[in-house]
């Protein structure tokens, strides 16, 4: 069998989907002051407690990192012209950069009107938008959120959630006086609803990978979750819904052919933990295709959405819209997100803050992290652990050495850390990275 049998490439039709929709936020965005809007800077915060403000188009600041090949130009460009704090990331660089460098942006980013972090996850953004906020002479809403180590999911203590309940219900009201943009909590509610029945679906997606060969690559999965952090999920629900109703039966189809063919099975199958290299996906998509490996997932989405273990497809093949909402209900990550979906007789800065308290990422103690990881490696039966010790990145590298520790010793899986930038390649060695790269998996297949 041909390497080019063992490579997934992404769901073209899918793809195009989803190009299309992010096309259009762009376009809004691109808009916005034209449309009379407000437009607010966002990193980190949660997207449906942002759209519930009418007429208010928040900007998304992972969206508008810099294409990596642009990367090296706007650090240069960002560390010439302004002396900024000494710690702060790639990520936040290269955004800082990219804002105030228009020649090198994908299109024109209009000034905000107030910037807004959340600290629930990365302590860098904060940085870097307190340098923007000065810079445009705005406010910077800043959200105090210190997600309990111990006990980060929804059960978060009851002082933790009157703590960030009493910021929302501030917020919300300092935004509506200031910006005379109404919290519409009918809408909010929605949104939550969508991205729920949305994230259903994503979870099968990823489930059909537990089958061996993988339908979709871990790299191109991700990729997916953009509508559900970028969107307005209340108003594009038809469309993402379709994107997302296609994307499963595209990747299924796979699966069935797979099935049908009798396709060979991955030698090695890879769980990638942090940050993947995005100059060197095809470098890496390439090679692995050469050793018959898989990356089946990657820890961003682990970060990201409630992991559920079931192994039976919820829906028949072909879903379609009928079955999302009639079965999305037996779903088990709907099932054990009940307690949360209680909203109806929440207040809504109470809503918000338990949402906000879901979304625990690499803060989580390490025994969850440690177990969430050990369910994977079983579910998905992943053979190996590429793990980018990744400095630069504090946030995804917290506790990555006490993990290496637990896959390494405890679960005597094969682990390979190497050290790279995400986005800074001014310093990567390609000759080094791809000798490791290779050198592991000829030692692992
Ligand atoms: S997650 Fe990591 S790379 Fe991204 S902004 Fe935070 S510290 Fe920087």
């Amino acid at each position: 069998m041909s390497e080019k049998e063992y490579r997934k490439d992404p769901p073209v039709a899918s793809n195009a989907i989803l190009n299309g929709l992010i096309s259009g936020y762009y376009k809004e965005i691109m808009d916005a002051k034209n449309e009379k809007k407000t437009v607010c800077w966002e990193y980190q915060f949660q997207i449906a407690f942002l759209y519930a403000f009418e007429n208010t188009i928040p900007v998304n600041f992972q969206l508008l990192t810099p294409p990596v090949e642009n990367y090296a130009r706007v650090a240069e460009y960002v560390e010439g012209k302004w002396e900024l704090p000494k710690d702060l990331c790639s990520e936040v660089k290269a955004q800082i950069g990219h804002t105030l460098m228009p020649s090198l942006s994908k299109f024109k980013i209009p000034e905000p009107d107030y910037l807004i972090t959340n600290h629930a996850a990365c302590i860098q953004s904060p940085k870097s938008f307190d340098f923007l906020a000065d810079y445009w002479n705005k406010e910077h809403y800043f959200m105090d959120n210190p997600i309990p180590q111990e006990n980060p999911s929804a059960s978060a203590t009851e002082d933790h959630i009157e703590y960030v309940s009493m910021q929302f219900e501030q917020l919300i009201y300092e935004i509506e006086q200031k910006y005379h943009t109404p919290f519409n909590r009918k809408h909010f509610l929605k949104i939550i609803e969508g991205t729920l029945q949305l994230l259903v679906i994503y979870n099968e997606v990823l489930k059909i990978n537990k089958y061996n060969p993988a339908s979709i690559d871990g790299m191109d999965t991700l990729r997916f979750l953009l509508p559900l952090t970028t969107l307005n999920i209340a108003r594009e629900y038809t469309k993402i819904m379709q994107l997302y109703i296609f994307l499963y039966n595209e990747i299924f189809e796979r699966y069935l052919n797979n099935e049908k063919n009798g396709k060979k099975k991955e030698k090695c199958r890879l769980y990638w933990d942090a940050h993947l290299v995005p100059y060197k996906v095809n470098f890496l998509k390439n090679t692995l295709a050469k050793y018959g490996a898989s990356i089946i997932l990657n820890s961003a989405y682990v970060a990201t959405c409630p992991y559920t273990r079931e192994k039976e497809f919820l829906f028949d093949y072909p879903l379609t819209l009928e079955q999302v909402k009639n079965k999305f209900r037996q779903s088990t990550l709907f099932q054990n997100n009940q307690e949360l979906l209680n909203y109806e007789s929440l207040p809504t800065s109470e809503l918000l803050a338990r949402i906000n308290a879901f979304t625990s990422g690499p803060k989580e103690s390490l025994e969850k992290r440690c177990e969430k990881v050990k369910n994977i490696i079983e579910d998905f039966s992943i053979d190996a652990v590429i793990m980018n010790l990744d400095q630069n990145c504090r946030f995804f590298s917290l506790r990555q050495r006490q993990l290496q520790d637990y896959l390494v010793n405890e679960l005597a899986i094969p682990t390979l850390v190497i050290q790279v930038d995400s986005l800074d390649n001014r310093q990567f060695s390609p000759a080094q990275f791809s000798t490791r790269i290779e050198a592991f998996l000829e030692n692992i297949t």
